[in-house]
C-alpha cells in the first residue's frame, strides 16, 4: 500500500482522494472507520497508482536529484523548484528559486547545477564587491586587483601577493556578518600575508566580533557545504 494523509471532517459526506505532488490525501467524513477507508483505498489502488505514475512522468525525479531540495542564501532557506520551459532561466521570488530549463536540454542535472551555481556565484560576488568597497574605504586600503569565487574544501577565502582575493562559494549560505568577517580577514592579508599579531590587530580594529564569526565558521561551516 502507499502512504497517505487522512483528513477527517464533520461536514464532509463522501470519501475523496487527491493525488498531488507525489502524495495522496484522503478526505473522509468523521464517522467512517479506518477499516472502511482501507478497503475503499484497496479498491481504488490501481487508479491511485496510475495517477502517481502519470505525475512522475511529468516530473521525472531521477532526472531531478535536487527536487524538494532547499538551499541557504544568506542564512535564509530558499526552496528549489524546477520547471520545463521554452528557455533556461533562474528566478528568486518569495524564498523560492525557480529554475526552468529548455526542453531541448539533454543533461537536466548538469544544466540545473550550472544555472544554480552561476546564480549563487553572481549573488555572492555582488555582495562581496559591495562590502569590499565599503571596507577598503574605512581600512584605507586600495581595492584588490581581482575578486573571484571558487569552491574550496578547507578554506573560506584566500589572498595572494598579487592582491587577488578569492572567496568560497559556500559562503553564500552564511549570515552577512560572517561573510563580512571573511572579507575583513582577507583584506587584512593585503598588509600582512600571515596570521601574525599585527594581522589580528588589524582584523580586530575593523571587525571586533571576529572571534564570534570564526567560531561560527568552525561549528556551522560544514553545514554550508552542500550539492557542489
Ligand atoms: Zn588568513
Amino acid at each position: 500500500m502507499f502512504d497517505y494523509q487522512l483528513k477527517k471532517s464533520k461536514r464532509r459526506k463522501t470519501v475523496a482522494i487527491k493525488v498531488h505532488d507525489q502524495s495522496v490525501t484522503v478526505y473522509a467524513p468523521h464517522y467512517v472507520a479506518q477499516k472502511q477507508i482501507d478497503s475503499w483505498l484497496l479498491e481504488k489502488q490501481p487508479w491511485i497508482e496510475a495517477q502517481l505514475k502519470k505525475q512522475l512522468n511529468a516530473v521525472d525525479t531521477k532526472q531531478y536529484p535536487l527536487i524538494h531540495n532547499k538551499i541557504k542564501i544568506f542564512s535564509d532557506w530558499v526552496k528549489l523548484s524546477f520547471l520545463e520551459s521554452s528557455l533556461s532561466d533562474i528566478q528568486e521570488h518569495n524564498n523560492v528559486l525557480l529554475v526552468t530549463h529548455s526542453t531541448r536540454v539533454k543533461n537536466y542535472n548538469g544544466k540545473y547545477e550550472s544555472l544554480i551555481k552561476q546564480y549563487l556565484e553572481e549573488k555572492l560576488a555582488a555582495y562581496i564587491e559591495m562590502r569590499i568597497n565599503y571596507y577598503c574605504k574605512i581600512m584605507k586600503e586600495e581595492l584588490p586587483q581581482k575578486l573571484s569565487i571558487a569552491i574550496y574544501k578547507r578554506r573560506w577565502g584566500s589572498c595572494n601577493s598579487r592582491r587577488e582575493l578569492t572567496f568560497n562559494l559556500h559562503l553564500i549560505g552564511a549570515p552577512h556578518a560572517v561573510i563580512d568577517y571573511v572579507i575583513v580577514h582577507e583584506l587584512a592579508h593585503l598588509q600582512y600575508l600571515n596570521h601574525s599579531k599585527d594581522f589580528w590587530a588589524r582584523v580586530e580594529a575593523f571587525f571586533p566580533d571576529h572571534k564570534i564569526a570564526s567560531d561560527w565558521l568552525k561549528t556551522q561551516g560544514t553545514s554550508l557545504q552542500w550539492v557542489f
